[in-house]
């Protein structure tokens, strides 16, 4: 077989209808490679103007309502098809669909004819010159992403397209399998799985079961695989090709529209300028409820007629929810024709932008009763998995992490900035650890979770996954809640993170894919340094405990100093308050700069409180007796 050289580019690219993208694997694993502006995403929209070439992406998408008789969107639709079937889509689309050579579908403006393939070929161009001017070097060569039901026609379609992009498609991979690839699935599962990847994107959904084979394709590689995606099987495929976000956004509108007409009396009539304004504010909308709970939108009708109203989560999940369970009933076939049990489904990947949406995430999870993956961008996990694919084509495998053990260790942050280590660096995979924890400040509600990685005591010296709030917690006196932080990482080196407050059962949870955009020399380096700094991180943390529960001593005693002063000595109580005062000094200015803070002067500022504070409790509590009600 011919192994290519180790140093050959070959990119992977996800040639989408609505959006396309393209990248490239290096040793800190795969990555999108933007365009020259930082966009990750290139619109799938040509426009074929009659006077000046052709244009590509964002501007042609720009200008597509100014020229819809030449501007050509998801051409995805018309690869390797014969115009006889699509003679349905010919009338809805705003372009010109005739028949070309061998009956096949083809594109009319300005007198000349364009066959899908060719359309393509410049939306492959563009991301071509994305990828050489990001990677600095010539790309020839990519891995292309195909919907798993294309049929041999339509493969062939885009393989041609690339030909004429200048770029040999070494490999057509199917979009499921992508996905799956991007999470480093097959590469360390011991028997068998079933893997479930639910997409749903813009305009479509698709739901594809696959069945991964380890080792079914051992190859020279060093990793044992060396054509990735021979471990995969599509046992089934179902799907909505006119189901998706685009659904969600007109119900939002109508929503809007029906504040409107009560509001002013009547329905509104909308011109296409107000009615362009309205889509993107209601998508704009639905967006902002995956992070809030409500949103206020305010839309100007015309005519001095502005409205204001404000939409809830709980609202746009109730209208989403007859379009989930669309997406249900089409998992439901493929697994039936897979012959499976939803139960049974080992990973679930999500791929799509609308599967950022908190419901949808929900909903899939409860259909199939475990967490979905969600780690990596949903919008972007294709394009990636195209990239792991063509760096083991590429033979560029060898420098990744092996993801056996855990590289570096895995906490949340604590008061003070300092680090709670629950996994500790080379743990074999999966693990799990949980710890409680509580809140710091009375009355506290809401805490955040700070997920971190690394070796060292400080927070600003770790590398941080991610952050999530739990709320909503009753409030209570600092250290009383029992906040339950979890952490699993499965076999594909993912981190799932709750946390559950025990009193309320309020929970929150986030996953993560620590080990992503993760370098060995990275890991290395982070192993050395916190040997180097070992000695200090450890008087740090020292400092940082000490804080903490020098501030806690600092709270109670006062109380109880407060409660039963009258019945102290009055030299006694004196003397009380200076040690408060100067362990409260102690502390304020280690809290200011725990770096510079003198550890031992703290622990004996501490000390000397406590022991002075013995006498104290014993009278507070002689006081609490006397004042308890006799039987
Ligand atoms: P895709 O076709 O995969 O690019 O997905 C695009 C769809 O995802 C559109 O309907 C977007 O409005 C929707 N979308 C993108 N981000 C979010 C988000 N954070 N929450 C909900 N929907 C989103």
């Amino acid at each position: 077989m011919n192994v290519p050289a180790p140093t050959e580019v070959i990119v992977g690219i996800d040639l989408g209808t609505t959006n396309s993208l393209v990248a490239w694997q290096d040793q800190r694993g795969p990555r999108v490679l933007p365009d020259a502006e930082g966009r990750p995403i290139l619109p799938s929209v040509v426009r074929l103007a009659a006077d000046a070439p052709p244009t590509v992406g964002h501007a042609a998408r720009a200008h597509a309502v100014e020229h819809p008789q030449d501007t050509i969107a998801s051409v995805k639709r018309l690869m390797g098809r014969d115009f006889a079937e699509l003679r349905a889509l010919a009338e809805r689309l705003p372009f010109a669909l005739v028949e070309g050579s061998r009956g096949m579908a083809c594109v009319a403006a300005h007198g000349r004819t364009f066959a899908p393939e060719e359309i393509s070929a410049m939306i492959l161009s563009a991301l071509r010159q994305q990828a050489e001017a990001a990677l600095g070097q010539p790309v020839r060569k990519a891995v292309v992403t195909v919907p798993a039901y294309f049929d041999d026609a339509q493969r062939q379609a885009t393989r041609d397209a690339g030909r004429l992009a200048g770029i040999e498609v070494v490999r057509i991979l199917n979009e499921p399998t992508a996905a799956a690839l991007a999470y480093g699935i097959g590469q360390h599962a011991p028997q068998p799985e079933t893997i479930v990847v639910y997409d749903l994107g813009g305009g479509t959904f698709d739901v594809s079961v696959l069945n991964v084979v380890p080792g079914a394709a051992e190859g020279d590689d060093a990793s044992g695989m060396n054509d990735a995606g021979d471990l995969f099987q599509v046992l089934a495929t179902a799907g909505d090709t006119s189901l998706g976000g685009d659904d969600l956004d007109r119900l939002v509108m109508e929503r809007i529209e029906a504040a409107a007409a009560e509001q002013f009396g009547g329905a509104v009539s909308l011109t296409p300028s107000v009615r362009q304004t309205l889509r993107h504010a209601a998508e704009q909308a639905k967006i902002a409820l995956s992070h809030a709970d409500t949103v206020p939108v305010a839309i100007e009708f015309g005519g001095g007629r502005g409205l204001e109203l404000v939409i809830s989560r709980a609202e746009l999940e109730s209208m989403a929810a007859p379009l989930i369970e669309r997406t249900l009933a089409c998992c439901r076939r493929a697994l039936s024709d897979a012959g499976i049990a939803a139960d049974a489904v080992d990973r679930i990947v999500l791929v799509g932008g609308m599967t950022r949406m908190p419901g949808v995430r929900e909903a899939v999870g409860r259909f199939f009763g475990r967490v979905p993956y969600s780690a990596l961008d949903p919008e972007q996990v294709v394009a990636m998995g195209a990239a792991v694919q063509a760096a083991v084509l590429a033979g560029r495998r060898r420098d990744l992490l092996l993801l056996d053990v855990i590289p570096l260790s895995l906490g949340i942050e604590t008061v003070g900035g300092a680090v709670a280590k629950l996994i500790m660096r080379n743990s074999a995979v999966p693990a799990r650890a949980v710890e409680m924890f509580s809140t710091s400040v009375d009355g506290q509600v809401n805490v955040l979770i700070h997920v971190v990685q690394g070796e060292r005591e400080l927070v600003a010296d770790c590398r941080s996954l991610g952050r999530f709030d739990l709320r909503g917690i009753p409030p209570m006196p600092a250290g009383v809640p029992q906040i339950e932080v979890e952490f699993v990482v499965d076999v594909n080196g993912i981190l799932d993170v709750s946390a559950v407050e025990r009193r309320s059962g309020r929970r929150a949870a986030i996953q993560v894919a620590p080990s992503h955009g993760l370098a060995r020399d990275e890991v290395d380096r982070m192993e050395r340094e916190s040997f180097a700094h070992a000695r200090d991180d450890m008087r740090i943390h020292r400092v940082i405990d000490l804080v903490v529960n020098a501030s806690l001593d600092i709270k109670w005693i006062g109380d109880a100093l407060q409660r039963v002063r009258s019945d102290l000595d009055p030299a006694y109580a004196a003397d009380l308050d200076g040690r408060i005062a100067s362990l409260r000094n102690a502390v304020e200015a280690a809290r200011r700069d725990p770096v510079a803070a003198n550890a031992d002067v703290l622990a004996e500022a501490k000390q000397a409180l406590d022991v002075a504070s013995v006498r104290l409790h014993e009278i507070a509590i002689a006081r609490s007796l006397r004042e308890m009600p006799a039987r």
